[in-house]
């Protein structure tokens, strides 16, 4: 215990010297998991962990885990016996109806070793030791987002589910109840965890893009036309992401969400020239958020990136950025 303890310590003075100055505006922005990062994530597990017992399950981080009862000892043992996505996060299904819910959000990743342990797994927060191999929870920084809880019955996992609809498989007429339940921006709408599931910041930005419309565009002024346009660009997008993601790990456990993926169309890429109309993107940055869009496919050759229009995104922002990452 002291060992760990003191490892903790030490590891929480190196977040303390890496951590970039708070309030620094030129801090990179780091991805948080969407759908696609996810299910590619569940599909890298249900290869490595169905069906298997949990050998051994151990914090490395006094804040990871989140609830007391059941005793999250009692997994051990116990077989897995399913995967299942609540939005971005992952929950465990172990035998006798126990879920472990694994919540990344901006900062938590998944790390997989074939050996029984994971040494040069940096920033560990939690490791869980199958036959197979040990999974590795971890999350850089200092904020302490990510997080594990256990749960007993599908009653008490549900209470973990924000409650937004699944695009691709719930049908046109649903996605449109959920868009134009409230009047809301597109960009916020999109990346409501209680109206659309999975879907954050950069997906959102593509999802836009496909679709040829202003993310500050309100949902109740959309037209039949462009929220089935929506629709389709959602679906699609998440389609093409998810099966690049998974042509890319090809069979590997996903090696983590990177900054940088240069076939997006616009998001990350402000100053780029849009890979449709070569016109240059733009940017709107607003509480801990940004918007990329292109002005001549999504705004009427518009850009928006003025004071009002990012106050109008912050307004229309009213819940912690913690909810966003739900
Ligand atoms: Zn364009």
């Amino acid at each position: 215990m002291a060992s760990l303890l003191t490892s903790a310590a030490t590891r929480a003075t190196r977040r303390t010297l890496l951590a970039a100055p708070s309030g620094c505006s030129f801090a990179p922005r780091r991805p948080v998991p969407e759908l696609p990062d996810i299910v590619v994530y569940i599909e890298a597990l249900e290869s490595r962990v169905l069906g298997r017992a949990l050998e051994k399950i151990r914090s490395a981080d006094v804040f990871v885990l989140r609830t007391a009862v059941p005793p999250v000892d009692s997994l051990v043992g116990r077989k897995v016996g399913e995967l299942r996505r609540l939005g971005k996060r992952i929950a465990f299904r172990f035998a006798g109806d126990l879920w472990l819910v694994v919540h990344l959000m901006v900062a938590g990743r998944l790390q997989w070793s074939g050996t029984a342990e994971n040494p040069s797994a940096r920033n560990a927060l939690a490791h869980l030791a199958f036959p197979t191999g040990t999974l590795t929870l971890t999350e850089a920084g200092t904020k302490h987002r990510a997080s594990l809880h256990l749960v007993e019955g599908e009653a008490a996992l549900r209470a973990h589910d924000p409650g937004g609809i699944e695009v691709l498989p719930g049908g046109a007429r649903q996605f449109a109840a959920a868009l134009t339940a409230e009047n809301h921006t597109l960009k916020r709408a999109l990346t409501d965890p209680r109206l659309f599931s999975g879907i954050g910041n950069a997906y959102s930005d593509e999802i836009l893009h496909a679709a040829r419309l202003s993310p500050v565009a309100l949902t109740q002024k959309l037209n039949a036309g462009e929220i089935a346009r929506l629709h389709a660009a959602a679906c699609e997008q998440l389609a093409v992401w998810t099966n690049r993601l998974r042509a890319e790990a090809a069979g590997r456990f996903p090696s983590g969400v990177t900054a940088f993926r240069p076939e997006m169309a616009v998001h990350g890429r402000f100053g780029k020239p849009c890979p449709a109309c070569g016109a240059i993107v733009q940017r709107i940055r607003y509480a801990d958020n940004e918007v990329n869009y292109c002005p001549r496919c999504q705004t009427g050759g518009r850009v928006l990136a003025d004071r009002s229009l990012s106050r109008l995104l912050k307004e229309d922002w009213p819940r912690a950025i913690g909810d966003r990452n739900a």
